[in-house]
Parts: structure tokens; sequence; C-alpha cells
């Protein structure tokens, strides 16, 4: 809301939507005045409501999965950002694609459990999905020339790096040399998490509080908890995959506690594009927001003489096994995604919770993948499958 406030005075925010801070949406509702607000359920529609009443506002308040989808598809929205936290963010998503609109996406969960099919739909919608995730737009700038906001880019991007395509077909002929085929790797930054120099015995006894202090950037808990078990960066490494149609050979994983390169490209030449910036959430989302143009901020700035030193590590998958599960399931493939991604949610809920420990989060999907029959992804239907069946697998336990 901040990017709109002082970066898009022309935006015109039509929906929004909240689940917890009815206080704040109320504010945000009296100040961006949108014509839907939404809520999860009718007890917090009515609190939500009673303040408006107050405040003297009008505003039509929907509420649960129908309201959600009527918001993604509203008619007078031309981009819909997508910040909703796990797999609650997919049909929302696959409504606003169906609707034709473009999409500025927060949830990657999405894009992990459905991703071919979102970007399929995607290409078949002429929708633009532009990550808001900091290094997948990272990656997008690097790549700035590529054509990687065309409709269904994805599917393109495949293509391109199957037949060897070396030409730009917005027709501007100046990208030869930044076309898809010219990608050699992608190298995906990860600060590490709260744990990162930790050994593996105080890993084991850290609580849902230590692990809540991440050391760079401020989000939200499901988020921070990915973060710190690494699941996060394997979340994005099936991400970027679909996004930038890579296979995963070609996407690196590199750590970087700093988290001033937000991720990088690698040509075939050797030559190596960074995207380089202070950890803020700002940046990534206005970038999404204004794609391919930038806009002026008044956002601190990035002070090389006193960033310090910029520090590389290998990832450390023997301390962090939900990564080495992450890329186990974007190699396999199919619907073992969607399984992980269920799990995780929910055992990193219980964990929040101080219900299982920090390994117990590995240690539930471990347990989930040894007794899962992996099946390919046709439709919705499949997702919600695996989804099922993971639910299942948690309560038999
Ligand atoms: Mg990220």
């Amino acid at each position: 809301m901040d990017v709109v406030r002082t970066c898009l005075p022309d935006a015109r925010v039509r929906v929004l939507t909240g689940n917890m801070n009815i206080s704040l949406l109320a504010e945000l509702t009296a100040e961006f005045q949108p014509d839907i607000v939404w809520v999860p359920d009718g007890v917090r529609a009515a609190e939500l409501a009673e303040i408006l009443r107050v405040k003297g506002i009008e505003t039509e308040i929907l509420t649960g999965e129908d309201g959600l989808t009527a918001c993604a598809v509203y008619d007078p929205v031309n981009i819909v950002v997508n910040a909703l936290v796990g797999k609650a963010g997919l049909a929302p998503t696959l409504a606003a694609i169906k609707a034709g609109k473009d999409i500025a996406l927060a949830n990657k969960e999405s894009l992990v459990t459905a991703g071919g099919l979102i970007m399929e739909l995607a290409r078949d919608n002429s929708v633009r999905i532009v990550p808001i995730d900091s290094e997948h737009s990272a990656i997008l700038q690097c790549l700035q020339g590529v054509a990687a906001v065309l409709p269904g880019k994805c599917i393109d991007a495949a293509k391109r790096l199957n037949t060897g395509f070396t030409g730009n077909d917005e027709g501007s002929g100046s990208a030869i040399n930044h076309s898809y085929s010219a990608v050699e790797k992608i190298i995906l930054t990860a600060s590490g998490g709260p744990f990162r120099t930790w050994p593996k015995e105080r890993i084991s006894t850290a609580t849902a509080t230590d692990a809540l202090r991440h050391p760079n950037w401020a989000m939200g808990p499901k988020i921070t908890i990915d973060s710190a078990t690494l699941m996060n960066k394997g979340l994005e490494l099936i991400e970027a995959m679909w996004l930038f149609g890579q296979p995963i050979e070609n996407v690196e994983i590199l750590v970087h506690p700093q988290s001033i390169i937000h991720s990088m490209v690698q040509f075939i030449d050797g030559s190596v594009m960074a995207q380089l910036g202070l950890p803020d959430m700002r940046l990534p989302i206005l970038y999404a927001l204004s794609v391919p143009e930038r806009v002026a901020t008044g956002y601190p700035r990035l002070d090389f003489l006193t960033a310090g030193n910029l520090t590389f590590e290998a990832p450390d998958t023997e301390r962090f096994p939900c990564l080495a599960l992450a890329k186990h399931a974007a190699e396999v493939g199919g619907t073992l995604p969607a399984v992980m991604n269920a799990v995780n949610e929910w055992a990193v809920g219980q964990f929040l919770a101080d219900k299982i420990g920090f390994y117990g989060i590995s240690a539930l999907i471990a347990e989930a993948f040894g007794s899962y029959t992996v099946r390919e992804v046709k439709d919705i239907a499949d997702i919600r499958d695996a989804e099922t069946w993971a639910m299942e697998f948690i309560q038999k336990r």
C-alpha cells in the first residue's frame, strides 16, 4: 500500500483483501476507498462493517472463497496483486488469469503446486505473470530486453531453449544477445536465514521465536519460517523454473548473507548480470506494478561505501534438509511439489504453535515423500487430490 501511496499516484485500488488485522484493513479502506473489501468470514465482515459505519464509509464487503474469486475477476481491475499465503492463493490466481487480468504474484505456492497449468493458461489468455518475489524480480530485471514478461513467456522461453531461438519477438531487434537461449544459468541468492551459522544440534532445539528473527527481511510468519528451514529457497527454485522456463540444472542456489545481490543470471559467454539493492520489498512490488518502466522513489539508497563486504557460501543441505527435499520434488515434478507444499504449510503451522521441533518439519515432508505415489498434473483436480492426500496423511499419523 505504501508503494501505491508514495510512488503510483495514478493507480486506483479497486479491491482490498485482509485476514486478521481488521483495524488496519479499515484504515486502508478509508484511505484508498476501494469498491470491494474482502475478509475470510462473516464475523470479521461484521467487525469491519461496524468500523466502516462509524467512519461513514460505504464499501461492499465480501467473504469466503467465492468472494475471493469475485475479487480476482472484478471487472474494472487490470492487475491483480496476489499476496495470499500458501495454497489458498491458487484458485484466485487461476480465476484472474481466465478473466484476462495481469498478475503481480507474491504467492509463490501457486507456481510451486501448479506452475505448468498457470503458465499455460497465462499464455492462452495473453496474461503476464510478473513476480514480486525479490529474487525473481531480480532475475526478470537481469533479463530486461528478453521479452520476459510477454504472455506465455515460460512456454516461449522453453521453446527458445530447445530450438536455439535467438530472436526477439517484440521486434525491437536489440535483444539478440539477451534472449533466453543465451541464458546459461540462474543464480538464486539466499540469505541463509537466522540459523545460517548455527550447528545442527543447536538448530534442532530452535524455537519459533528464534526462527522468526530474520536477519534482513521483514516478512510474514509463514515465509519467515520457510526462510529459516531454506524451504523458501526450495519453493523459489521451482518458481524460477516455471517463470523463466529453466530446467533444474540451470538454477543454482548461492547463500549470500547480506541480501544485497537479489539474484543473478549467467549467460553463455560467461558474463553475469546481477540486480542489487537494499533488502526492501517495496522495490520488487513497485517493479511488478510498473514493469518495464522504472518509477522514481524516495526510498533509501544502497551505499557501497558502508555496505561492507559481500560474501558467498554454498547452501548446506545437511543442516537444512528442506532444501534437499524441495530439489527432489523439483526433479520428480508432477504432483510431488503440491504434496510437499501442503505438508510443509501444515508443519510450519505446527512449529509456530510449538507443537513440533524445527527438524520435525523436514522429517514430516520426508515421511510423506516415502509413502506417496506421484502422479502427473493434467488439471487442477490432480493438485486438489494431492493436497487431500497430504491432509489425510497428516491426520493418519
Ligand atoms: Mg524471495
